[in-house]
């Protein structure tokens, strides 16, 4: 999971002009799109269940099913469980577990 931001000049609809933005992608997709001059910013939904399911996929393709209904019922107990299945570097996953439910609860505060 990563999240990355740019800048680059769109058309804003409040300015009426051609301004600098700030566009933040969560993984492949725009999250956020902020005029920086006037601040008008746009909140692009993105199913964060689905951006973390996608990612533990990949790195588990080997069991694919039998870890994507774990997942669906029980998320928090997988992700936490996953170190121990999945990984020779405890550490490493453990931050990206702890990083995941950072993006997690930003993401899920949007929604409401
Ligand atoms: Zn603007």
């Amino acid at each position: 999971m990563k999240e990355t931001q740019i800048n680059t000049s769109l058309f804003c609809i409040r300015c009426k002009e051609e301004t600098d933005h700030t566009i933040t992608y969560l993984n492949k997709h725009i999250s956020r799109i902020h005029c920086d001059f006037c601040g008008r910013q746009m909140d692009i939904h993105i199913d964060i269940s689905h951006e973390i399911y996608d990612e533990v996929v990949k790195r588990i393709r080997s069991k694919p099913v039998r870890m994507s209904e774990e997942y669906r019922h029980h998320l928090k107990e997988f992700l936490l469980s996953l170190p121990v299945r999945i990984v020779s570097k405890p550490y490493r996953v453990y931050r990206e577990a702890k990083e995941i439910e950072g993006y997690f609860k930003k993401y899920s505060v949007r929604k409401k």
